[in-house]
């Protein structure tokens, strides 16, 4: 049963490494401060959301530490957890097979906490709802199953929606390839940032839920899966996705650039200004730690994107950054194919017998879906030039 709190406080502390014993007495630490005691725990499926974006080593910063699962495991099962299982549904086909190879390369299977129990459940539940954008929409079968959802997610920048983190990685409800579909049908970041609010609004107002970043090892540049690796050396947690958003945002240097907080503010559910936000730990709002992040390439012209017709939109589209195929180091392997919403991209044996992935632009929404699952970072951005220069 939900206890949102729109005023939710969010806990930030230095967190150095990924040792298993110091990130159980951080977790411990944190939830004593935000008041998730056994009362809330005790006796109900808890469910882990990690971000399994793709098949990634955890040293790459794009996915879920598996330390994080080992330690909140321990925890959960110290609050009298009935059960605790792993659950997420990466970019891509939604299957035992593309599981398997996710579970194994992200160091989920290597849990040693053995009672933590990864999903093997590939069925879906269809949820109605009175959302801004989503009516009805599915939902992995393990998450609805589950009394308490912790969304475990990474401090990373993203190349659509600006930062993946607490509010983000919850996309990863969504089954499989209709994740894609999602993208075709908000191709614009305001309403594709209102579809995200109204998945996190569903999960806050019917579970009881709590969001845990692993800030630890983060990604700056172009995420949420290509971007380089930073270390932050952080842990945050909260009772709400949106707060811990805003806090991250900040902490980024991104203040008042991510979108899909504009829509939770506009709806109640969060304050816009982090110093609104009460934050626990060894930080206040004035001394609260922040780092330079690179942007992603798709920073420079984004605020072109979104202008409506009537002020220029069909023109402004010729000088946004658009995605392009690194023709030296793409080897045709056509992941990007299967995972454009759009079929925009098509594989082409070219004169030297290579094959490689062609992106016709007419239909492209820059989504940059190819880009998030393009295993070997293939894809790159095509600048304006103009835009470049005023960048
Ligand atoms: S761009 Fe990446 S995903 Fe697409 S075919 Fe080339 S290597 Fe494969
Ligand atoms: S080509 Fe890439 S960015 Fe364009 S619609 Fe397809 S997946 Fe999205």
């Amino acid at each position: 049963m939900s206890d949102f709190n729109k005023n939710a406080p969010v806990y930030l502390s230095h967190c150095p490494n990924y040792d298993i014993p110091a990130l159980v007495t951080q977790i411990k630490t944190a939830f004593e401060a935000l008041k998730i005691t056994d009362e809330l725990i005790a006796g109900k499926r808890v469910l882990l959301k990690p971000n399994l974006v793709m098949a990634k080593k955890p040293e790459f910063g794009a996915t879920s530490h598996p330390a994080f699962m080992e330690a909140l495991t321990e925890v959960c099962f110290d609050l009298g957890a009935a059960s605790v299982t792993l659950a997420d549904s990466p970019g891509g086909p939604y299957n035992a097979a593309a599981l398997a190879l996710v579970y194994r390369t992200c160091g989920m299977d290597s849990v040693a906490d053995k009672r933590m129990v990864l999903n093997q459940d590939f069925t879906w539940q269809t949820v109605n709802t009175p959302g801004v954008k989503l009516k009805s929409f599915h939902i992995l079968t393990a998450v609805q199953q589950a009394d308490v959802v912790i969304d475990v997610c990474k401090l990373k920048t993203h190349s659509l929606t600006g930062m993946s983190c607490a509010v983000k990685n919850l996309f990863g409800i969504i089954p499989g390839v209709e994740k894609f579909e999602m993208h075709s049908s908000y191709p614009q970041v305001p309403d594709f940032s209102e579809m995200l609010v109204d998945l996190a609004e569903y999960l806050v107002n019917s579970k009881t839920f709590i969001a845990v970043c692993d800030g630890v090892l983060s990604m700056e540049g172009n995420g949420p899966t290509h971007g380089v690796p930073k270390k932050t050396d952080l842990f945050l947690a909260s009772r709400s996705p949106f707060a811990l958003d805003v806090i991250a945002e900040h902490i980024m240097k991104l203040d008042g650039r991510i979108i899909h907080l504009d829509c939770a503010a506009k709806r109640g559910l969060v304050s816009r200004d982090y110093g609104d936000i009460p934050l626990l730990g060894q930080w206040d709002s004035v001394s609260c730690p922040q780092f330079d992040f690179q942007p992603p390439d798709t920073e420079a012209g984004k605020f072109l994107r979104n202008l409506p017709d009537f002020m220029g939109g069909h023109l402004a589209k010729l000088f946004e950054t658009k995605p392009e195929i690194l023709k030296n180091k793409c080897i045709g392997c056509g992941k990007c194919v299967t995972s454009c919403p759009m079929h925009t991209i098509t594989i082409k044996q070219k004169k030297d017998g290579r094959k490689r992935a062609v992106i016709h632009r007419k239909d492209c929404i820059r989504c940059y879906c190819c880009q998030e699952l393009c295993p070997i970072g293939a894809v790159g951005t095509k600048q304006n030039p103009l835009i470049k220069l005023i960048h």
